[in-house]
């Protein structure tokens, strides 16, 4: 194949494959894929979705042109409307009647339009992100323990670890080049210890030494019980905690408070006792230890005190800021990092700076030339929804994403954006369940077209680069927002390109960001003169990014300093607390979702894969044979999943991988795929009070026969 290689990035999960593709031919979108051997991620490898990208960027399902109220317009007639209607909201009812739902899928560039004309123009904080279900429990926990939102390791740490602990991970599935990463670490050195800690027997056992079935939610006691275990066995390691930290007394006593007692501990665990013990003992006795946790830590109640209760056994060992070591988020989405980068969840600023702080406003408006920065936390994900039943806000622009089966108590949603008064949407994808609702759909860029930025969960930042020109008349997001901003009336808007948005990004990242004075974690003012070409050529990168780190930083916190105004890590106290709704007579089991291992999200463009569908074509419901005996399922029959919040039907998967009492179900399908087959339909909206984040792995429902 003589083509040219254009290097890009995998539009999927946060390992953020990098991919050499070659357009074999551009007007029927044909494209050769495959993994980049010198991105820094993945090595050349890429796993079943990234490898069949070129099966979904045809024009099969695209939204092409806009459309306002079911009718084919021109872009200016349906920005005027845009624009005209939003200024009418806001004049009438203020800026806080308005809301944006954006998306971990979008590029960097894009979110920081959005965030920017959202925070610094209308002057609202009310943007928020479907990366909100994802990450943001792991968000407060970093905050909380280091001063900012900073993910302090690599992939390259967990090739250098004695131990891997992935807790509430099925990595196999959902990271699968980091998974590879780990079972061929184990393979080129057998002494390294994997412990995967999930309820679920997943694919990630193939390669641990021991799984820890745990009780659906008692992840934060067992690492409250590993901490007093830490401080008992004399591994504590006392120097770090002195030097480096505060907070640890009160940390321990609460901590003791819960889990003083080993077989106590393991009971309520529900795990073996010596499989608990041989954990414990690696954790204290190995010098290199990683913990990866995802979304079986992150969507809960709690989801931000088990992130810290892991936190607090890495300080407390010194396991930190060292190769090998270290507390690792692997968060879901290509960018879910950039997203955070730029401020795009609702109670944060741009360049992880804090709404509430007066001086850090005060910087971004000096940088902006604008008065009207919001100055409060605006709605989460959740509450966006909520407030548009309640009529608080009347208009809402969801760009690339699809609530209505992806938000818990999906019903709600629905009701909920049919009663909005004016529901605008960008997608490139033409009849999702949600773009279906919409008053105003506009046709965004695909991937394949896309030009840009994204961030991965180790901090790497990526260009993905266009393979096509843009399809009939959609649009790069950045340039949509833009054009709405300046109809709406506001300056600086005016970009002509995505490097010019990057260069703006990376300058307001370093904008009186003061390293002698403690300065702030996300700085990449070192890429802030990047003229076009060098753009162009960007390489793939680890922020910080300075005039003193041109090359990134592959590692945080290896000088014991944190971003915390002590500098000092903080331990936090943690009281551990069950799931908010418990199993009942009428609802006996409960409800744990996930992804599978072949498709993504509400699978618009992966199921345009003929290969991907192959995998799990249709909703399952896998059950331990126990409970199917109990309730009177039968293997690959159909059942009722029937929660307070709503129903769906799914095939029956009798697995003894399951635990008893617990049921789980993908959470990819729409109702467009399968009438019935939408779990959001099922899940409660309870969520962590600290993040936000849905506590989407633990609704209690029952199940029948139908
Ligand atoms: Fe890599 Fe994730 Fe894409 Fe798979 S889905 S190729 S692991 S970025």
């Amino acid at each position: 194949m003589s083509k040219t290689a254009i290097k890009t990035t995998c539009p999927y999960c946060g390992v953020g494959c990098g991919i050499e593709a070659r357009v074999l031919d551009a007007e029927n979108h044909v494209v050769n894929i495959a993994g980049d051997p010198q991105h820094p991620s993945n090595f050349g490898r890429l796993c079943s979705k990234g490898a069949a990208l070129g099966d979904t960027v045809g024009l099969e399902g695209r939204l092409l042109y806009p459309e306002i109220d079911g009718r084919r317009v021109d872009w200016p007639t349906a920005l005027d409307r845009i624009a005209a209607k939003f200024n009418a909201i806001i004049a009438e009812h203020g800026p806080d009647a308005v809301a944006f739902y954006v998306s971990g899928q979008l590029l960097t560039e894009d979110y920081y339009v959005a965030n920017k004309l959202m925070k610094g123009f209308i002057g609202s904080a009310n943007i928020d992100t479907n990366s909100r279900l994802c990450m943001s429990s792991a968000v407060v926990g970093y905050k909380r323990a280091f001063g900012a939102d900073a993910v302090p390791c690599n992939f390259e740490d967990l090739e250098r670890a004695d131990l891997i602990v992935l807790v509430g991970s099925n990595a196999a599935w959902c990271h699968p080049i980091a998974f590879q990463r780990m079972r061929q670490a184990k393979i080129d050195n057998p002494a390294l210890k994997i412990v995967l800690i999930d309820p679920r027997q997943t694919s990630s056992c193939d390669i641990a030494d021991r799984h820890l079935a745990i009780k659906p939610g008692m992840d934060g006691l067992l690492f409250n019980g590993l901490l007093v275990y830490l401080a008992d066995t004399g591994a504590l390691d006392q120097d770090y905690i002195e030097r480096h930290c505060e907070g640890f007394a009160e940390a321990l006593a609460t901590a003791r408070a819960s889990a003083a007692d080993f077989t106590v501990l393991a009971n309520r665990c529900g795990v073996a006792a010596h499989d608990l013990a041989q954990l414990f003992a690696w954790f204290a006795g190995l010098d290199k230890v990683v913990t990866v946790y995802s979304q079986g830590i992150n969507q809960s109640s709690s989801g931000s005190d088990k992130c810290n209760a892991i936190i607090n056994c890495h300080l407390a060992s010194g396991k930190i800021g060292k190769p090998g070591c270290g507390p690792f988020s692997f968060t879901g989405q290509p960018n879910a990092m950039g997203g955070r980068e730029v401020g795009g969840l609702a109670n944060m600023l741009a360049a992880h700076m804090d709404l509430e702080n007066p001086a850090h406003v005060d910087r971004v408006a000096r940088f902006w030339q604008t008065d009207s920065v919001a100055r409060k936390p605006g709605l989460k994900a959740v509450e966006i929804f909520d407030a548009i039943a309640d009529g608080r806000i009347k208009a809402l622009w969801i760009m690339a994403t699809n609530p209505v089966v992806s938000m818990p108590d999906a019903a709600k949603v629905i009701e909920a954006l049919k009663q909005c008064e004016f529901l605008l949407v960008s997608d490139c994808i033409a009849n999702t369940d949600t773009v279906e609702l919409a008053h105003v759909k506009l046709p965004a860029t695909g991937w394949s077209e896309k030009d840009g930025t994204v961030t991965n969960l180790e901090r790497r930042i990526s260009r993905q680069r266009p393979l096509f020109q843009p399809s009939g008349e959609a649009k790069p997001d950045w340039w949509i927002v833009s054009q709405v901003a300046k109809r709406m009336g506001f300056a600086g808007f005016d970009y002509r390109n995505s490097a010019e948005i990057f260069k703006e990004h990376a300058a307001l990242s370093g904008f009186e960001n003061d390293a002698a004075q403690g300065g702030r974690d996300f700085d990449i003012s070192g890429l802030a003169t990047l003229d076009q070409a060098q753009f162009d050529a960007l390489v793939p990168i680890q922020w910080p990014v300075t005039s003193k780190t041109q090359g990134g930083t592959a590692r945080l916190f290896e000088d014991g300093r944190f971003f915390t105004d002590t500098g000092k890590a903080r331990f936090i106290a943690l009281e551990p607390r069950a799931p908010m709704h418990a199993p009942t007579p009428d609802y006996p089991l409960v409800l744990n979702t996930g992804r599978i291992r072949d498709q993504w999200h509400t699978m618009t463009r992966t199921a345009l894969s003929a290969k991907l569908n192959q995998h799990k074509p249709e909703p399952f419901v896998e059950i331990h044979p126990q409970d199917a005996l109990r309730w009177g399922l039968k293997a690959n029959a159909l059942a009722r999943i029937e929660s307070r919040w709503g129903g769906m039907l799914a095939r029956v998967d009798v697995s003894e991988a399951q635990q008893p009492g617990s049921v789980f179900v993908p959470m990819h399908w729409t109702a467009q795929l399968s009438s019935h087959g939408r779990v959001g339909a099922v899940v409660n909206p309870v969520v962590d009070p600290l993040s936000g984040q849905p506590e989407s792995k633990q609704t209690p429902v029952r199940i029948a026969a139908w």
